[in-house]
């Protein structure tokens, strides 16, 4: 495997990006430690993302909300706002695509770029072209912080490590001293379930982890991507495994209104169409539907359903349905409910499903297929919910399955 003998990857990531968004938007909100949160009004429960202000009071994202009004008992509140993210991604993305090529777009606020040879001589500079730039085009209240490293992971580290004016360049011969203050648990790739093993296995430093051998991480990994990390870690150019794709789902944390069984039905609606929509668009289909709920009885309720493979709304609309007969029969009448799942879950690619025979539903499952894409054609055209299966109550001024996420890119379809 190839080892670089220069940086050769740049990772990109805006800095509090949801709270300085909506800053940028809403002059009264600069400078001040500013708390999102997910719908307007009573009933939240936590925040789930802050300002570089609220931090320095010790506020952290996805945090209760009692805590973060003791620690910073001035905390401005502000709903959040998926339409904007989505056009700053949208915006901030072509800014930065103006000075380097952009591979891979790793989240709402993240970007990963395979940098040119006459950059790789002089990766600082590159990172201080793209800043002159977004404080031109975008101006002061969105900022960044920029990685180079040997490779993608490495890249990500140095860039969350900050270094000089959020401009960190890790040449290869010196990645052992960079990683030296890096904890284990600050490496991605590495969870509470590995860290755990890893303890066991007497590795508790990055230099334990970056000279053991491949074959021990291996062996602690359960598979080979314990080996990749140590090619990883040791400066070699890995490319990143291509992910599949495992799962479509929406939550939602509950409005006060739509906190009762019934209520919460409809909601759960609205969320499967979403995730379904999303799935077809992928051209993947599902054979298992999960509905949890948490609220007020001390857990979270959860059940699954199995399906043929299906990916049109009516089939999981209908699986849905039968979720929900058991919730009402299982969870006690007058329940206040707080959040609400619904996945897709065990994919195939639609094109690749073996229909169920057995099943005997293939012509239903035809026509259904049909009518979806009837529906999803009528819905793109005029506007995203002019037809749907069933009954339909979208609280007014407030977004259903859009809610920010730190993985997924809203693409505009998924505002409503
Ligand atoms: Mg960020």
């Amino acid at each position: 495997m190839r080892k670089p003998q220069n940086p050769e990857v740049m990772y990109l990531d805006f800095n509090g990006f949801f709270a300085s968004t909506s800053q940028l938007q809403h002059p009264h909100l600069r400078g001040k430690p500013v708390g999102i949160i997910p719908h307007e009004g009573n009933g939240n429960t936590c925040i789930i993302a802050c300002s570089k202000e609220a931090k320095a009071f010790g506020v952290q994202n996805v945090m209760p909300l009692p805590i973060v009004r003791r620690l910073c008992p001035d905390i401005i509140l502000w709903p959040q706002e998926v339409d904007l993210y989505r056009r700053a991604h949208n915006y901030l993305m072509a800014e930065v695509e103006t000075v380097v090529p952009i591979d891979a777009v790793k989240s709402i606020d993240e970007l990963c770029s395979v940098i040119s040879d006459t950059d790789r001589a002089n990766p600082a500079a590159l990172g201080r072209e793209i800043k002159r730039r977004l404080l031109k085009e975008v101006g002061p209240w969105i900022t960044c912080s920029i990685g180079f490293a040997p490779n993608r992971l490495l890249a990500k580290i140095a860039c969350k490590d900050g270094g000089r004016d959020g401009n960190n360049v890790w040449h290869p011969d010196h990645v052992p001293e960079f990683l030296n203050h890096i904890l284990l648990k600050d490496i991605p790739g590495i969870g509470p379930g590995t860290l755990q093993r890893l303890y066991k296995a007497k590795i508790g430093t990055v230099e334990c982890l970056r000279t053991a051998a491949p074959k021990h991480l291996r062996q602690i990994w359960g598979n080979v991507a314990g080996e990749r990390m140590w090619y990883a870690i040791n400066g070699y150019d890995i490319k990143a495994q291509p992910t599949s794709r495992s799962r479509y789902g929406h939550s939602r944390v509950l409005p006060p209104v739509f906190r009762s069984l019934e209520a919460c039905r409809h909601i759960t609606r609205i969320l499967a169409t979403k995730a379904a929509r999303r799935m077809r668009r992928d051209k993947w289909s599902s054979s298992k539907l999960y509905l949890g709920l948490a609220g007020y009885f001390g857990g979270y309720w959860v059940r699954a359903h199995h399906m043929p493979a299906i990916c049109d709304d009516m089939g999981v609309l209908d699986t849905l349905e039968r979720l929900w007969a058991r919730a009402m029969r299982e969870l006690p009448p007058g329940i206040v409910l707080l959040r609400a799942d619904v996945v897709l879950d065990e994919l195939t690619l639609t094109a690749q499903r073996q229909l169920d025979f057995l099943a005997d539903d293939e012509l239903t499952r035809q026509r259904q297929e049909a009518i979806t894409a009837a529906l999803d054609a009528l819905n793109k055209r005029y506007g995203s919910t002019v037809v749907t299966v069933g009954p339909w109550s979208n609280p007014a001024a407030d977004r259903l399955g859009a809610k920010i996420s730190f993985t997924r890119i809203p693409r505009r379809e998924d505002a409503w």
